[in-house]
């Protein structure tokens, strides 16, 4: 047996560092479950829309207000290695599907408090990963089975599912609204792949946001928004039918890699050396005239006396647009990125109905909109203050994220703890196929399944043991869609109350917190090594163990 300290002959030996902790066996599993359910009882509160939002509060005092697991869990900064493997449930979650963050931790802490009624039986933790595998097999298989295939063109459809999302969010008053521009933001970016089905890049969708005015000022932009101005006071601020030149090169005279020195003892010669760099950059400026664009976009900087010609030239320029933007720009305008000037040809620019510089609360923003059929877009989201633009932003990303989950994969479930309560009570019947100890942990994964429509009901301030009781009895009359309607606290189906989630999250979630749960119950052993600088002892020396007080159930033989 791996130990810290063995002896031989008499003789102490030690195998680890010293001030290295150690817990074991059952003692280490209660820590571990211990730390994994308060993190889920922390998140629990806020799942669904009547959850509650947090308040976070950093070590210099900024706050953040959201109602979004994964945000909650990424800013609390957790400590425990068990806890943490709780957070990054959250935060797979959301990098895969982008919704179900809070659910999939929720479902993790309920499937180790029940693994923990199991333990405590002395049912071996390898006897409950091996039924939670099966019934996660199971689930998965149930849940596809149900799951609706849609139409992806149908918007009002998507515009439900986007809805649902946010419902549950600070923003759910607007959610109409916001709705809708997702919905047209991820259609207008999608692209058919080969195999005809649509694929959706994210990245394509720009999300700028500004504190001021209200959600309702929240914009879709054909077209990109910069959060820049134009570089020189004559140029002009308006131009209509815009013609863009995108330049990934400096409007400017290259400076040496090394440092030259250049000697000059004549006037004349100083004037020669002006005029030529001066030559230069008109040159530069004529070449862009000749393109006939009249927006110049450029990632580098641009030159005083180039600016100048631009302007008057009647040219909009904006320097140092970042490289990411400049991509976004060639998609939504079809423009080429040229390099090099002397490449700059009239085929080379995009266009856009109008590029404008408009005045964003104290800053000047330029925006490129009206493109025809653009692959890239902006949202610009606005509300009353900086909190409540960012949790927006949070809850568009979610409602992003779930559009592009469907268009890809176009199959649904009906949320409200509906598909939770249907595998569950699904599961306890399929339980008793399995063989032996396995069958207790199918059951228990059933309920921990619970534990979703249970906390959608408590949150919502619904007698918990009479909602499940009617709600099961529902379900076992074979109505799958009914779940918890948390706007008017009823059972009832969810499905025709427009409550639409992806068929995607609710895997995501099942897969997700089941890993999790398996991972921490797999575990028998904690070995943390000290960070301490403690000067080593003499070898074999005792007294080194005394950073181990209060690390209960160690084993020293
Ligand atoms: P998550 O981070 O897991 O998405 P949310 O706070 O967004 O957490 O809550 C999601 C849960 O709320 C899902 O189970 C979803 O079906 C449910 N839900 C959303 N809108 C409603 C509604 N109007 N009535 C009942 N349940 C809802
Ligand atoms: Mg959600």
């Amino acid at each position: 047996m791996a130990s810290i300290q063995t002896t031989a002959g008499g003789m102490p030996v030690l195998i680890l560092k010293e001030g290295t902790k150690e817990s074991k066996g059952k003692e280490a599993q209660r820590n571990n479950f211990t730390a994994a359910k308060l993190i889920a009882e922390i998140v629990k509160t806020s799942l669904g829309p009547r959850g509650m939002d947090k308040m976070l509060v950093d070590t210099l005092g900024d706050v953040t207000i959201t109602n979004d697991g994964a945000t909650i869990l990424k800013e609390m900064d957790v400590q425990h290695p068990a806890a943490k493997m709780m957070v990054e449930v959250a935060k797979s979650v959301d990098n895969e599907v982008g919704d179900g963050t809070t659910s999939s931790v929720v479902f993790a802490g309920a499937l180790l408090e029940k693994a923990e009624e199991l333990v405590n039986k002395d049912v071996h933790p390898s006897v409950i990963v091996d039924g939670y595998s099966a019934a996660a097999e199971q689930a998965l298989k149930l849940v596809q089975k149900i799951a609706v295939k849609i139409d992806p063109t149908d918007k009002e459809l998507l515009i439900k599912i986007a809805k649902t999302s946010m419902d549950s969010k600070l923003v759910s008053d607007d959610s109409p609204i916001l709705s809708q521009i997702v919905v047209d933001a991820t259609r207008q970016v999608a692209e058919k792949a080969e195999d005809g089905t649509l694929k959706v890049d994210l990245d394509n969708i720009k999300v700028e946001k500004k504190a001021g005015g209200s959600i309702r000022d929240t914009k879709l932009i054909k077209g990109v928004v910069l959060d820049k101005e134009v570089v020189h006071a004559g140029m002009p601020k308006r131009v209509e039918g815009a013609k863009i030149a995108l330049v990934n090169s400096a409007l400017e005279i290259e400076k040496t890699e090394m440092s030259a020195e250049i000697r000059i003892n004549d006037p004349q010669q100083m004037q020669m050396f002006l005029d030529e760099e001066n030559k230069m950059l008109k040159s530069m400026v004529d070449k862009i005239k000749s393109s006939g664009a009249n927006v110049v976009l450029c990632q580098k900087g641009i030159d005083d006396i180039a600016q100048h010609y631009l302007s008057k030239a009647g040219i909009l320029a904006v320097r140092r647009v970042k490289e990411s933007d400049l991509f976004k720009l060639g998609k939504a305008t079809g423009a080429r990125i040229v390099n090099n000037l002397d490449d700059l040809t009239s085929k080379d620019l995009g266009s856009a109905e109008l590029v404008e510089e408009r005045k964003v609360e104290t800053d000047k923003w330029v925006f490129i909109e009206g493109c025809k059929n653009p692959k890239a877009v902006s949202i610009l989201i606005r509300g009353g203050s900086q909190r409540v633009v960012d949790e927006a932003d949070r809850s568009i990303h979610d409602a992003l994220m779930v559009t592009k989950d469907v268009l890809e994969k176009p199959l649904i479930v009906a949320g409200g703890g509906a598909p939770e309560a249907y595998i569950a009570n699904e599961l306890r019947q399929w339980a008793s196929s399995q063989e032996g100890r396995a069958q207790l942990a199918v059951m228990k994964f059933a309920d921990a399944l619970d534990s979703i429509p249970l906390t959608l009901a408590e949150n919502t301030g619904m007698d918990p043991i009479d909602t499940m009781t009617e709600l099961r009895s529902k379900q076992s009359k074979g109505a799958k869609w009914t779940g918890i309607d948390c706007r008017n606290a009823t059972v009832t189906d969810m499905y025709k109350q427009n409550v639409l989630e992806p068929l995607a999250v609710k895997e995501q979630v099942i897969k997700s917190a089941t890993e999790a749960a398996c991972m921490i119950l797999r575990i028998d052993d904690v070995i943390a090594s000290s960070k301490s600088k403690m000067p080593a002892g003499p070898p074999g020396g005792g007294g080194g163990m005394g950073g181990m007080g209060g690390m209960g159930g160690m084993d020293m033989e």
